[in-house]
């Protein structure tokens, strides 16, 4: 098996929600930590995300449809006496159930075979006060990665939303506050997301921040038009700062007609992997499944199965081994302080 260091899970969230522990093998959800092991993830960013309301509802219940596709509408935002502790149940399960990767040493560790780990990532920054006063704290903690949004507005920044077909062209950019969050995270190493930002946010961090871009759980807008994907100038601008995107296993944002469909092709995130490696070339894409948060394909519905990926790309040792670890490991040798 390769070992893989994976870009995003909600596995967190579904614990949260269900009230299981990650240590053992559930009777659903797509990851824990023995089917990490059997599909040899060796480490994986854990997304602290803080929902608009405690229960599990079903994302399509939500979908409009509109004259050429459909769309999701915005969530509420959701205020920090909500965000706050909700985000620090959730750092609560990381706490009992896994080994959180604090360090470089850490994580090679965990790619050399050792306990599958966890960096612990904040998906949507409205747990942080919009002072940073939380900042620290939070890093203290273990946090090492930030997303300054989900697909909604804060603070911060502005999310694009879940829709078909679309481009990311909406909304504005970074507040000032934002701007104060992208200096502060790269002061501190900590690194930061791109994933559902809007483009106008997506060039402010390229034109401020000093780490290379990551977007840790998209796909090619070229192929798969909606706003959450990357245009062909947003790839390129994450392949000039020497960065990454993982690309997503969700059917729906890979599939050219923006479809759920349980059966397609693992051909179809393929696709996605060979054409952000033909354009930006293969040290700058990876893998970020969105387990637990997304619709993957059948053959590839849990993360036992992530190795089924990586046979249907017909890549040579070397190149699988950068997408499914070496290159993660580059980018954040160069993000983390430690
Ligand atoms: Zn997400």
């Amino acid at each position: 098996m390769i070992p893989v260091i994976d870009g995003h899970n909600d596995a967190l969230l579904r614990a949260w929600r269900s009230g299981e522990s990650l240590r053992e093998r559930g009777d659903d959800g797509h990851l824990d930590v023995p089917r990490m092991r059997e599909g040899g993830i060796a480490a994986g960013f854990f997304a602290i995300y803080v929902p608009e309301d405690d229960y599990a509802s079903d994302p399509r219940a939500n979908v409009v449809a509109t004259d050429d596709g459909w769309e999701v509408p915005f969530d509420d935002p959701v205020p920090i006496e909500r965000a706050s502790p909700v985000a620090h149940e959730l750092a609560a399960i990381a706490d009992r159930d896994l080994m959180l990767v604090r360090t470089i040493a850490d994580l090679e560790h965990c790619v050399a075979g050792d306990e599958p780990g966890a960096i612990l990532h904040l998906e949507g920054a409205e747990p942080i006060e919009p002072g940073l006063d939380n900042l620290d704290g939070w890093i203290e903690r273990g946090l090492r990665s930030l997303g300054i949004v989900w697909s909604r507005p804060n603070a911060f920044a502005c999310g694009v939303p879940f829709q078909y077909p679309g481009a990311p062209d909406m909304g504005p950019g970074l507040t000032d506050a934002g701007r104060d969050l992208v200096r502060a995270c790269n002061e501190r190493g900590v690194m930061l997301d791109l994933a559902h930002l809007n483009e106008r946010g997506f060039f402010d961090v390229a034109s401020l921040s000093e780490a290379p871009l990551v977007v840790s759980h998209a796909a090619a807008h070229a192929l798969a038009p909606m706003p959450r994907n990357l245009t062909d100038a947003e790839l390129d601008a994450v392949g000039d700062s020497g960065g990454l995107v993982g690309v997503v296993f969700d059917t729906v944002m890979t599939r050219s007609d923006g479809e759920l469909v349980f059966d397609t092709a693992l051909d179809v995130i393929a696709g996605h992997i060979e054409y952000i490696a033909e354009r930006i070339g293969l040290d700058h894409v990876a893998l970020g499944s969105d387990f637990d948060g997304c619709f993957p394909p059948a053959a590839l519905d849990d993360a036992s199965k992530m190795q089924a990926l990586l046979g249907v790309l017909g890549w040579d040792d070397d190149e699988l081994a950068k997408l499914a670890h070496g290159n993660w490991l580059r980018v954040l040798r160069a993000t983390w302080r430690d």
